[in-house]
């Protein structure tokens, strides 16, 4: 059995650490003991080896828990591995956040009892995890988001899952100090999920007869088609004109067609007239859409509306209200999976309003502008609730990618499609080479320019 003794303070943090690493994602058994040192040390008993790691963050920061700040004294360091190590998909470099500041390449010496790996793996986990600078920065954008932009890490952290490639490392590390373990295998997720922020176009009428004329004047059979027109009239189906909901049936034919149960996150009801869509799941129309979602085992989420993630009484009516009305069944399900319209996230306040309405499951965290790696993983962990120190028993599901944020000019502003794709596949890759969840999120409203699709196509394969 794996040992690994502990500095004695933040024993709930450290444990909550220990677990995700040793437990969740090799899948061992380990005990976890106090020692008077102030370093980690990992043994297994029958073994006479060892591997030492530095308590950083949480000796420094014992000293300023939680303190309110918008700089930290953070040095991020690319470090070099020794000629044998590599990471899978990832090549023979890491960076790392907090680390022992004299080291500059990490080996393994397998004479050594004691092998020390330089990096605090435990407390950067926690901090990428936690969100702990956002809790303690003030800095927002327009939405009151905190932004890439705002933090002390650079976008090249931000683009990588960090804290896994570090888990890599240390696997590594352990299997040449105690060769005969074995560890849980997993593969790749493709998680794909679309916000319906707009289940029906709201530019209703002029759009649809625009696209009504164009579907008549553009191919030349024009019989056939006022025939079908007349069709379409008389089943009163306007809404195949309507490019929101017609990007909402690709969504589904397309990844059926796949075999990909897709995620759907729709807006109970409205929070805010100007970002929130009126049409609430009362209305006949969306139940239309809900229950169309609901069959081929695709799931719905709640997507709770702009003022719901800092405000506990709104989110609880919006609650209310999805389970009151919600689509299949007029059932609940036992299980409530939900991500925040806007995307819009406060690390003092939204783990601990999900936990409090018992959400089981979120999939806001992503930067709106910067598809990557916003907590350094890209695998499920219980959201942190740093307010009252505890863990959550809300499981976050990091977002990954979502497609505005490559063709935005606020965000990667790429709109050449071979560039895209290359980029979108790129983060893709990155979850896949380490066995993680690539989380997709594509609007149904954002389907505007052709080669959309195309790369919609091939990414969710
Ligand atoms: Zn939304």
């Amino acid at each position: 059995m794996i040992e690994v003794l502990i500095p004695e303070n933040f024993t709930w943090a450290k444990e909550y650490c220990i677990d995700n690493i040793f437990k969740k994602r090799y899948g061992l058994d380990v005990t976890i003991k106090k020692h008077d040192k102030k370093y980690y040390l990992i043994n297994i008993s029958e073994i006479n080896k060892n591997i030492k790691l530095p308590d950083i963050f949480f000796k420094n920061e014992s000293k300023q828990w939680l303190k309110k700040r918008n700089k930290f004294n953070i040095a991020i360091k690319e470090f070099v591995l020794d000629d044998g190590i590599q990471i899978k998909g990832f090549g023979n470099k890491i960076y790392s956040i907090f680390h022992n500041i004299e080291k500059t390449i990490i080996k393994f010496d397998k004479e050594k009892k004691t092998n020390f790996l330089p990096v605090d793996i435990f407390g950067s986990l926690f901090f990428m995890f936690s969100s702990y600078e956002e809790y303690c920065s003030d800095l927002r954008d327009s939405h009151l988001r905190f932004s890439e932009k705002q933090s002390c890490l650079s976008k090249a952290i931000y683009s990588l899952p960090i804290i896994d490639i570090q888990i890599e490392l240390l696997w590594i590390f352990c299997m040449k100090s105690f060769p005969n373990l074995e560890r849980k295998v997993s593969n790749g997720v493709m998680r794909v999920t679309c916000d319906v922020d707009h289940p029906y176009s709201q530019r209703s009428l002029f759009i649809k007869s625009k696209n009504i004329v164009k579907f008549l004047f553009n191919k030349r059979e024009y019989q056939k088609k006022t025939n079908t027109l007349k069709k379409i009239i008389i089943k009163e189906n306007l809404n195949n004109f309507d490019t929101d909901y017609a990007g909402l049936k690709y969504i589904l034919n397309k990844n059926k067609e796949i075999g990909n149960k897709v995620i759907f996150y729709s807006i109970p009801q409205q929070t805010y007239w100007r970002y929130d869509t009126n049409l609430s799941w009362k209305d006949k129309r969306t139940r239309i859409i809900l229950n169309e979602i609901s069959k081929n085992g695709n799931t719905i989420g709640i997507h709770p509306g702009y003022n719901t993630f800092n405000n506990l009484n709104n989110f609880e009516k919006t609650l209310k209200f999805a389970k009151k009305y919600w689509p299949i069944k007029k059932n609940p399900p036992t299980y409530i999976i939900s991500r925040q319209h806007y995307l819009r996230w406060d690390a003092q306040i939204t783990p601990e309003i999900l936990n409090t309405l018992n959400i089981d499951e979120d999939s806001s965290l992503g930067f709106a502008n910067f598809p990557g790696f916003r907590n350094g993983t890209c695998f499920p962990y219980f959201l942190i609730d740093l307010k009252n120190e505890k863990i959550t028993d809300v499981t976050e599901i990091p977002l990954i990618l979502m497609e505005s944020s490559v063709f935005s000019k606020n965000g990667m502003n790429i709109n050449d499609p071979a560039e895209a794709y290359q980029f979108m596949n790129e983060l893709k890759m990155k979850c896949f080479n380490l066995g993680g969840v690539f989380t997709l999120l594509w609007h149904n409203s954002n389907f505007t320019e052709d080669f959309h699709h195309e790369i919609y196509e091939n990414i969710i394969k």
